[in-house]
């Protein structure tokens, strides 16, 4: 007889939902995500959709944190996409060292706003599919440039993104392109760009890759993989990354204890 653990249980309650209590729950964790994160945001600071632009590119391995130590400098030093694509190579690779790869990331950056000057006349398009033929932009990053710097919808599945829609029970999908595509179906698009920080500020500050923080988590009961992480509540709370709401001087309401894994999933 196969042994069944609680949270193998767990997950085989979800998976037999129908699509519309999918979408429901998908929606209700959405919520719950807002209530917990309001002022999740782009964590790239910027000016323009250049800046944006550039600042995703540069956040690959490191942090929006270290990024945003670089951008001010640069961007003062070469203000356009013309000056950035002129740039003396040895003094931009200097600005950008504590970002790491350095050099990579000079080349990226010269090159993308080399093709920004000689196809879109300095400007950085505002539409996905010019977005995605410039050099090193891929769906992601052109996603979180629309979606932040033009204002259209757009889905950013990134590392925490997908590993949270996943253990949400929201798609088994991996490859990036089918996840955007699956999870766009269960929200409006009006929401996307929102659901994008809220999962991402989750994944940040709760839902780590490693240790989620189950027993402090905001979204524990409509969430399959209950269980995949520290569920006592004193011990999850000590894993919490959590930062201060901008303005905030207290942290936010004590989060829910821990769930029993035999307790009935919440009819959505
Ligand atoms: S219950 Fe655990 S696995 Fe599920 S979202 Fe919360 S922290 Fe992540």
């Amino acid at each position: 007889m196969p042994v069944t653990t609680p949270t193998a249980a767990r997950r085989a309650r979800f998976a037999a939902e129908s699509p519309v209590a999918l979408t429901r729950r998908a929606r209700r964790i959405h919520r719950a995500l807002l209530e917990r994160y309001p002022y999740a945001h782009c964590e790239l600071d910027f000016e323009t959709p250049l800046q944006l632009l550039v600042a995703t590119v540069l956040s690959a391995q490191t942090t929006d944190v270290m990024v945003n130590t670089v951008t001010p400098t640069l961007f003062s030093r070469w203000p356009t996409a013309e000056a950035l694509a002129g740039a003396d190579r040895e003094e931009m690779e200097a600005v950008l060292r504590p970002t790491g790869f350095f050099r990579a990331k000079t080349n990226s950056v010269m090159k993308l706003s080399a093709a920004i000057v000689e196809r879109f006349g300095g400007e950085v398009p505002g539409r996905l599919a010019d977005l995605v033929t410039l050099p090193g932009v891929g769906r992601k990053t052109a996603n979180v440039v629309l979606g932040n710097a033009f204002d259209v919808p757009g889905i950013t599945v990134d590392t925490h993104f997908g590993r949270l829609v996943r253990r949400f029970g929201w798609t088994d999908e991996t490859d990036p392109v089918k996840v955007e595509h699956a999870i766009g179906a269960l929200f409006p698009k009006r929401d996307w760009t929102m659901l994008s920080h809220v999962l991402i500020f989750h994944g940040r500050r709760t839902c780590h890759a490693r240790k989620p923080a189950c027993g402090a988590c905001p979204v524990a009961q409509w969430c399959p993989s209950y269980g995949e992480g520290e569920t006592d509540p004193v011990k999850a709370r000590k894993l919490l990354a959590f930062e201060l709401a901008p303005g905030a001087l207290v942290l936010p309401d004590p989060p829910p204890g821990p769930l029993p894994d035999d307790r009935p999933a919440e009819t959505p």
